[in-house]
């Protein structure tokens, strides 16, 4: 039977395939009362998921290479050994029928029973198996649920081709996904801002978030159509709906090569004013995007990515450098601009030297705050960055700015390591030029006194939106909320312009609005001349600007800033949009 799921498409284009199924958080259950007659049903599909958890164990010791630690094999034997004791299979088929409950609660409270057990040995070597407990009871709890098991979590390999269905995602995640050949996902948690989503974009695959419990009704290897331009997820299609959505992808796709045509011209509204196409990067295999629509360099190279490859040490001077000038070399003399780590908040890393949870990490020590208050993890990005502009053009871009005095340390620390860099020897572009991102809205309202310390502005519309309307962009509860167009947002905007405008450096924007061709015009009447964005969005916001007139943007322009009504609002961006077919439908 087929099922539908409406969610928020993050990732345009449209997945058709099989589902692998990736459980990030642990399984959460709850507590389901059955009738008497049901009982024995109940501790069959229990002990079916034994079984399944037995033989995947069976297929783990069968291909262990002869050459691997004995110890590996012991391992296994012990969690097999656990799988058949009578505490846990007929523990849990005695509280099933005393309870008359489902398996998985059952399992959850016989889990807890023998964990009290353990806390309560002396011995410190049984109390750790308390772990390989917890451990065979999750491949169970997955069985049940009819979850892979959990080495295929950490096995790229299955995943190529497929349409991941998972609780939720990490970047880290998606970046391997990409170079795994996945084909589309869908996850029950997320946002449209959240860095998975921003990601998904820029890898070019489709999907779709916020499908709330819906791996409850989706299965591992089920037919599946994941369509990110409308947020739209359908589980064993009808015939007809595949070939319904085969023909709308086709169309889609063939859109978007006949945008292809536009590559080589330049982007210029009909009225003469030539406008700036950047192209946003995560990783160095990113150019290749870039290349094909010819963006006129990188406006945005998020670094962070350079981390995450890490899971307990930070990126040596050294790899930072070799990242850089392979950008560089890749680039041939168009500007890179790198951004200086943004770790924190949506971006998280699987470890910080600043040892505390932050309560609230969208409001904690990310960004430039991180790199002040730990020079161990940006200095060497620094002197890298340093390095590798002697061999290209390469500015500096610092995340999260708040207050002047930040531009100010960081100007310190640069001066520092340029002098560090002449003692050791070292090229590097004594002007090299450093920027902000404006994505605080104190720092969007106070631009022009950034302006007088900094070379341009990045407006970083992701998290300027997330914080001027107190909307966490990872919180799929108050997605409702994100509105580009909100008037505070407007106003925010057309201050940083105009504060760049009367110091007379460039503004651009980086944020994912700046990719979005609903808002090209909007943006252009407010003045903005350059845009940075996922690759693959550029060509369709490029023939936007080359459609469009200046003149004749003002007025309906000015008419949404001031607009309070939401709906009145998209009505009179609709109109300002006269003429422009979106690609997606
Ligand atoms: C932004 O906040 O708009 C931005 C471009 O940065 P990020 O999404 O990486 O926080
Ligand atoms: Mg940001």
């Amino acid at each position: 039977m087929s099922i539908m799921f409406s969610g928020v498409g993050v990732s345009r284009g449209i997945a058709i395939g099989t589902v692998h199924r990736l459980q990030r958080h642990d399984i959460e259950v709850g507590e389901i009362s059955l009738n008497s007659q049901d009982i024995p049903a109940e501790i069959e599909r229990f002990n079916t998921a034994v079984d399944t958890a037995r033989t995947q164990l069976h297929n783990i010791v069968d291909n262990i290479p002869l050459t691997l630690n004995v110890e590996i094999g012991a391992f296994i034997e012990a969690h097999l050994m656990m799988l058949d004791d009578d505490i846990l299979a007929e523990g849990t088929a005695r509280i099933i029928k005393e309870r008359q409950c489902n398996a998985e609660w059952a399992l959850k409270l016989q889990m807890e029973r023998i964990g009290q057990v353990f806390d309560a040995m002396e011995d410190e070597y049984l109390a750790t198996r308390k772990n390989d407990i917890s451990h065979v009871i999750q491949r169970i709890m997955r069985a049940l649920q009819n979850i892979g098991p959990p080495e295929h979590d950490h096995d790229p390999q299955v995943w190529e081709g497929k349409i991941v269905v998972a609780d939720d995602l990490t970047p880290a995640d998606t970046i391997v996904m990409q170079h795994h050949g996945v084909a589309g996902f869908a996850t029950e948690s997320g946002g449209p801002l959240s860095h998975t989503a921003i990601l998904a974009r820029s890898l070019d695959i489709p999907a779709v978030v916020g499908l709330h419990e819906a791996r409850r009704y989706i299965r591992d290897g089920e037919p599946i159509v994941v369509d990110g331009n409308i947020g739209l997820v359908l589980v064993d299609p009808h015939y007809e709906a595949v070939e319904y959505f085969n023909s709308k992808r086709n169309r889609y796709l063939r859109k978007r090569r006949e945008l292809v045509k536009i590559k080589d011209a330049p982007a210029q509204t009909l009225c003469g004013t030539r406008i700036s196409l950047q192209a946003n990067i995560e990783t160095e295999a990113d150019v290749a995007a870039l290349r094909k629509v010819n963006a006129e360099g990188v406006g945005l190279y998020r670094t962070e990515y350079l981390y995450m490859r890490h899971t307990d040490v930070y990126p040596s001077e050294q790899e930072h450098y070799d990242s850089y000038i392979k950008l560089v070399r890749a680039l041939k003399g168009a500007p890179l601009t790198i951004r200086t780590v943004d770790i924190g908040g949506d971006k998280e890393i699987q470890h910080t030297q600043a040892g505390t949870v932050a309560h609230n990490p969208a409001l904690g020590v990310r960004g430039v705050r991180l790199c002040i208050n730990e020079p161990a993890i940006f200095l060497p990005q620094l002197r890298a960055i340093l390095r590798a502009s002697a061999k290209g053009p390469i500015q500096i871009l610092l995340p999260m700015l708040t207050n002047v005095e930040e531009v100010m340390q960081i100007k310190r620390l640069l001066e520092n390591t340029k002098s560090d860099l002449r003692n050791d020897g070292h090229k590097f572009d004594e002007n090299i030029q450093m920027g902000g991102m404006i994505e605080v809205p104190a720092t969007a309202i106070a631009a022009q006194q950034f302006v007088r310390h900094l070379d341009f502005l990045s407006i970083g519309t992701n998290d300027l939106i997330q914080y001027t309307l107190a909307i966490d962009r990872v919180d799929d509860q108050v997605n409702y909320l994100y509105d580009p167009l909100h008037p505070a947002v407007l106003m925010l905007i057309g201050n940083i312009i105009k504060a760049g405008d009367k110091q007379n450096i460039p503004v651009s924007m980086c944020g994912e609005m700046a990719g979005d061709s609903r808002y090209t015009r909007l943006l252009l009447a407010l003045g903005l001349r350059s845009f940075s964005m996922p690759a693959n969005a550029l060509l369709e916001v490029k023939s936007v600007i080359n459609n469009s007139s200046l003149g004749k943007l003002d007025t309906h322009a000015r008419k949404i800033s001031k607009c309070d009504n939401p709906l009145k609002q998209i009505a009179l961006l609709d109109k300002l949009n006269t003429g422009i077919e979106s690609i997606a439908h």
